[in-house]
C-alpha cells in the first residue's frame, strides 16, 4: 500500500542560507542557482547572474579548465573535486581575515556533482564552494614554522654557522658527490690559539665576540658553495668542494691574513687573536669523511706544535 509522504521542509531556504557557495549550471552553462554565499562574496546578486552564461558573467574564471570539469561531470555523471592545494580558488573572492600570511584571496575546495533534470538525465551540475582560507593560513604557518625549526636545529646559536651535526651531513654529501663525479674536495679545520687566555683575561663575553667575529670573517671570505660549521667550542671546519689542497691553503692564508688585519672589537676595544689551521684533501683511498677530518685534525695538531698562528697541509711540512 502506498504510504502518504509528509510534505518536507522547503530546502531552498537551506540552499540559500548555508555557509557554502552553491552554483548550479545547465548544459548551456547558464546559471540557474546562485545562493547567498555566492552573492555576498562576489557582490553580484542572484537576480543579476541567474540566467547568464557563467563564462560571460565571470570572464575571469579559468574557462578551459572549468569547461573540461563540467563536460566530464555531464558526460560521466560522476562527482569531481578540486582542492585549494592544486587550484587556490575558482572564484576570486576577497577574504576577511586580518592576518593573511600571504594568502591573497579566499582559498576554495570545490565539488562538482551531477543533478538530474525532469527526465532523469544529468541536466545540471551543482558546484559547491567551501571556504578553506583558515586551513590554508594554518598550513602555511605550520610550514614556515617547520622550516624555521629545521634551520634553527641546523645552526649554532652564537655564530649562526652550521652546527657540527649539519656540517657533517653537508660534508658527507660533498664526499659522496666527489666519489661519484670525481674532482677535488678539501677541508680546513681551524682552532683559535690560546682562546682560554682570552676568556680568562678579558672575559667570556669578549671570547664570544671573537667567535662571532671569526664566523663573520669566514662568511665573508668563502664561496656560497663552501660549507662552514662551528665544530666545537673554538674550533671551526670548512668544507671546500672543487678545491685541491693548494687552493684550500690559499683560502686559509687569506682568512688568516684577514684575522690579522681586522681584529675583533668588543666594547670599543680591539681584541687581537690568531688561529691555527689544518688542511687536507680527499683522495680516492679514503673510506669516509671522518678519515678526511682526521687528517685535517693531525695537520692542525702539527700547526699548534710548530708554534701556532700558521697553516699546515696534511702530508707536507712533516705532517703525516
Ligand atoms: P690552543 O691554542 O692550544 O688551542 O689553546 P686554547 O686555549 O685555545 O684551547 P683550550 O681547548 O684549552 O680552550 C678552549 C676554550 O674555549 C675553553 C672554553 O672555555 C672556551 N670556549 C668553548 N666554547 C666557548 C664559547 O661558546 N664561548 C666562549 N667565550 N668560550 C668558549
Ligand atoms: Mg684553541
Ligand atoms: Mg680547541
Amino acid at each position: 500500500m502506498a504510504q502518504a509522504v509528509e510534505p518536507g521542509p522547503d530546502f531552498s531556504a537551506l540552499v540559500e542560507n548555508i555557509n557554502v557557495g552553491i552554483v548550479v549550471v545547465n548544459r548551456d552553462h547558464e546559471i540557474v542557482c546562485w545562493n547567498r554565499f555566492m552573492a555576498a562574496h562576489s557582490g553580484r546578486p542572484a537576480d543579476e547572474v541567474v540566467g547568464a552564461n557563467i563564462f560571460t558573467a565571470f570572464p575571469e574564471l579559468p574557462e578551459r579548465w572549468l569547461r573540461q570539469k563540467l563536460r566530464s561531470v555531464f558526460l560521466l555523471g560522476h562527482q569531481a573535486f578540486s582542492s585549494w592545494e592544486q587550484r587556490p580558488y575558482l572564484f576570486k573572492f576577497p577574504h576577511n581575515r586580518p592576518i593573511t600570511g600571504g594568502v591573497d584571496a579566499m582559498r576554495q575546495d570545490c565539488t562538482f556533482f551531477p543533478l538530474a533534470d525532469a527526465s532523469g538525465e544529468t541536466g545540471y551540475v551543482c558546484i559547491t564552494i567551501f571556504d578553506m582560507t583558515d586551513a590554508s593560513i594554518y598550513q602555511e604557518r605550520l610550514q614556515r614554522t617547520t622550516q624555521e625549526l629545521e634551520e634553527l636545529s641546523a645552526r649554532d646559536r652564537l655564530t649562526w654557522l652550521y652546527n657540527r651535526g649539519q656540517f657533517e651531513t653537508e660534508l658527507l654529501a660533498a664526499f659522496r658527490h666527489r666519489e661519484r663525479h670525481g674532482g677535488h674536495l678539501s677541508v680546513i679545520l681551524l682552532d683559535i690559539d690560546h682562546f682560554k687566555t682570552i676568556n680568562d683575561h678579558q672575559g667570556h663575553d669578549t671570547g664570544d665576540a671573537v667567535l662571532r667575529h671569526l664566523a663573520a670573517c669566514i662568511r665573508n671570505r668563502f664561496r656560497v658553495s663552501d660549507v662552514a660549521g662551528r665544530f666545537g667550542g673554538e674550533e671551526f671546519a670548512l668544507c671546500l668542494p672543487e678545491t685541491d689542497a693548494e687552493g684550500a691553503r690559499l683560502a686559509a692564508q687569506r682568512l688568516r691574513q684577514e684575522i690579522h688585519d681586522e681584529p675583533a672589537v668588543h666594547n670599543g676595544m680591539a681584541v687581537s687573536f690568531t688561529v691555527s689551521m689544518g688542511v687536507s684533501e680527499a683522495d680516492s683511498g679514503m673510506p669516509d669523511p671522518e678519515a678526511l677530518m682526521k687528517e685535517a685534525d693531525l695537520a692542525l695538531y702539527q700547526a699548534k706544535e710548530a708554534g701556532r698562528d700558521r697553516i699546515v697541509v696534511y702530508g707536507e711540512n712533516g705532517a703525516s
